[in-house]
C-alpha cells in the first residue's frame, strides 16, 4: 500500500527559526521585540571608518538602543565619549555609553555622568569594571570612587533620571561565591535604580531560562535581556569565556576544531548557532535581545531579520 503523507501546508513555519522568523514580524513592529547592538570605541581612524560601514548597515533596522563599552580602567573615556556623541549627532539610534568605577573618583564620574546628559544621551550602562591590572588581578575599590555597580547606579541616578542598565551573570560572576550573593547583588542595583540587565554570554537557552528563574524567585521584576556573543573567531571566543567564567559545551569546541584557517565555515557556522539560540529564545518567551556585534553588521542583520526587524519603518541617517 502506498504511504499517504500527511497534507501540510507548505508556506507553514516549522522549525524553531521560521516560527521565530514568522511570529516576529507583527511582534517587531508592534514593539514587542527590542533588540539592541554593543559597539566598542574605535581606536583608530580604519577603525572608525569600519565602525561606521556597521552602523549605516544597522542603523535601517532600528533597533531599540545601541552601547558602546568603556575600556579597562577608564582607558577609552574619550573615544567612548565621542563615539556615542557622534551616535547622537548623526544617527537616529538611541545610545547608551558604559561606564565604570574604575580608576576614577565620584566626583569625575559625576562629571562624566553630566556631559552625557549634556549630550543628549539618556541611557548608561553602570558597571563596576575589572581590576586595573587586569580580570585576574584582586578587585579593589578606588579611593573616593564608587565601589560597585550598585554604588554607582545610585549616583548616576542622582545626577539625573537616566535610563539604567546594569549587568548580570547566568553562570555566576567569577567573584561571587554562590547564587544567594549573585541575586543579592542584582538586587541591590535594581533597588538602586537599574532599569534592565543585560547578561554576559552563554552557549545553552538552559543557562539563560534557570537564570531567568532565579531572577524571578527573588522577586526581581526588571528585563533580563540575553547577551548574545557573534564571535566567529573560536579562539579568541574561548579565551573570553575563560576569562569571564562562562562555560564552552564541548559539541560547540568540537564544531570548531580545525578551523583556525576557516574563517568563512566558521562564520558560517556562528551565524548558524546564533539563529538557532536566538529562535530558542523566542520560542520560550524572551523579547529582549542584545547584540554583541563586535562592531561587524553581518552577524547582526542576519539574527535581527529572524526578529523581524527589517519588517520596521526604517530609522533614517540624520546626516543624510
Ligand atoms: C553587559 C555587560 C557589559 C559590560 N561592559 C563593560 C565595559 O564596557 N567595560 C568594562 O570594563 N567591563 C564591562 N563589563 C564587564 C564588567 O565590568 C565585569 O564583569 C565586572 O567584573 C563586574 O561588573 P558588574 O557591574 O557586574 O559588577 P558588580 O555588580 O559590582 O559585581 C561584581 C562582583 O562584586 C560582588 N559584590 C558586589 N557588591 C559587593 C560588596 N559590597 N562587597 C563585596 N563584593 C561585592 C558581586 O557579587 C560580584 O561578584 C561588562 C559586563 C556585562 C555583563
Amino acid at each position: 500500500m502506498p504511504t499517504v503523507m500527511p497534507t501540510r501546508d507548505p508556506n507553514a513555519a516549522v522549525g524553531t527559526i521560521a516560527r521565530a522568523a514568522d511570529q516576529s514580524k507583527t511582534e517587531a513592529t508592534s514593539g514587542n521585540i527590542r533588540v539592541s547592538y554593543e559597539f566598542f570605541p574605535p581606536k583608530n581612524t580604519a577603525m572608525e571608518e569600519k565602525l561606521w560601514e556597521a552602523i549605516k548597515k544597522l542603523e535601517p533596522l532600528n533597533p531599540d538602543f545601541v552601547s558602546v563599552t568603556y575600556g579597562a580602567g577608564g582607558s577609552t573615556r574619550e573615544r567612548t565619549h565621542n563615539a556615542v556623541s557622534r551616535m547622537v549627532k548623526e544617527t537616529s539610534f538611541k545610545p547608551a555609553a558604559h561606564l565604570t568605577c574604575v580608576g576614577s573618583e565620584k566626583a569625575e564620574i559625576d562629571e562624566i555622568v553630566k556631559a552625557y546628559w549634556e549630550a543628549g544621551v539618556r541611557h548608561i550602562v553602570a558597571l563596576r569594571g575589572d581590576p586595573q591590572d587586569g580580570i585576574d588581578a584582586k578587585y579593589v575599590p578606588t579611593p573616593k570612587g564608587y565601589a560597585y555597580s550598585c554604588d554607582l547606579v545610585a549616583g548616576i541616578k542622582d545626577v539625573a533620571d537616566f535610563d539604567v542598565s546594569v549587568g548580570a551573570y547566568p553562570e555566576l560572576h567569577p567573584e561571587s561565591s554562590n547564587w544567594r550573593d549573585e541575586i543579592d547583588n542584582l538586587k541591590r542595583k535594581v533597588d538602586a535604580g537599574a532599569n534592565r540587565a543585560i547578561t554576559q554570554f552563554f552557549f545553552s537557552p538552559d543557562v539563560f531560562s534557570r537564570f531567568q528563574d532565579r531572577v524571578l524567585d527573588a522577586g526581581i521584576d526588571i528585563p533580563i535581556v540575553p547577551g548574545l556573543m557573534l564571535q566567529p573567531n573560536f579562539k579568541g571566543l574561548a579565551r573570553m569565556a575563560g576569562m569571564c567564567g562562562v562555560s564552552v559545551p564541548d559539541w560547540y569546541r568540537e564544531l570548531f576544531e580545525g578551523l583556525d584557517k576557516d574563517t568563512q565555515t566558521r562564520e558560517l557556522l556562528t551565524a548558524s548557532l546564533a539563529a538557532e539560540l536566538t529562535a530558542e529564545l523566542h520560542d520560550r518567551g524572551v523579547r529582549d535581545f542584545h547584540l554583541y556585534t563586535l562592531n561587524r553588521a553581518e552577524l547582526a542583520v542576519a539574527v535581527s531579520r529572524i526578529l523581524g526587524l527589517h519588517h520596521r519603518q526604517s530609522g533614517a541617517t540624520k546626516a543624510a
